[in-house]
């Protein structure tokens, strides 16, 4: 099902180049946080995630955290990290991103949605006409929603790792 796949897949947000980026033709970010930049039980970032979101900021990367987390634990976080937020953005439907669309700095030309999930990031980019990167979860999960959307992701991200080796990644 063509809504279920990424723009391309990477292992982590620290992969992602402004080269890609450029590549893609876009212009604004909207990040996820949960296991792309912080584990969900942690509130310190990956290693590498705090120099790598100065670096595109800094590339002229607009970019705003947009997750499905309470605000309790998504606000300190982005404040941290040094980025706008929208927290309990109801992902895959568009109103969270359409939220967070209008926290980024200008009015974008084209947004990619960056996350670690099909069917909240990667099914929520495609339904709202985005492009999008899906990584790895990056640490282990615990808890029945998360175990039940990961088996229902099995098929779709055997079929990516196909398509990886084969072209390096995925169109769509
Ligand atoms: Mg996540």
């Amino acid at each position: 099902m063509k809504l279920l796949y990424p723009t391309v897949t990477l292992e982590k947000v620290t992969d992602i180049t402004p080269e890609l980026l450029h590549e893609m033709n876009v212009d604004a970010i909207l990040l996820d946080v949960d296991n792309t930049l912080a584990p969900p039980t942690d509130s310190t970032p990956f290693e590498g995630v705090q120099e790598w979101i100065d670096s595109i900021k800094a590339e002229g990367f607009s970019v705003v955290i947009c997750s499905n987390n309470y605000k309790k634990r998504i606000r300190p976080f982005s404040d941290s990290v040094g980025l706008e937020c929208v927290a309990m953005s109801l992902k895959p439907f568009p109103f969270g991103f359409n939220r967070a669309k209008k926290k980024l700095r200008e009015r974008p030309k084209s947004v990619v949605v960056i996350g670690d999930q099909v069917y909240t990031d990667v099914l929520g980019a495609n339904l709202a006409g985005m492009k999008s990167i899906l990584l790895s979860p990056q640490c282990e999960e615990h808890g029945v929603t998360i175990m039940l959307r990961r088996r229902m992701e099995v098929g779709v991200r055997k079929k990516l790792t196909v398509a990886k080796r084969g072209d390096g990644n995925v169109g769509g």
